[in-house]
């Protein structure tokens, strides 16, 4: 069964060593508070790539199966 996130709605795949992650291996998505981008990627970006602001948690996946 496929599963995605109740928070963004992206499809998730199964990591061995951390279960459910998000597209870009990421358990956290993280964003931007001044432009607003967002990353599913692991390790994270500690600051923006784009501004230099840094990130903070959006939320931590949360896989629900997709009918
Ligand atoms: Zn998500
Ligand atoms: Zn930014």
């Amino acid at each position: 069964m496929a599963y995605k996130c109740l928070w963004c709605g992206k499809m998730l795949r199964m990591d061995p060593a951390n279960g459910w992650v998000h597209p870009g291996g990421g358990v956290y998505v993280v964003k931007c508070r001044r432009c607003r981008r967002t990353w599913d990627h692991y390790p994270a970006p500690v600051r923006c790539p784009v501004c230099g602001e840094p990130t903070v948690d959006d939320h931590a996946v949360r896989p629900v199966p997709v009918e």
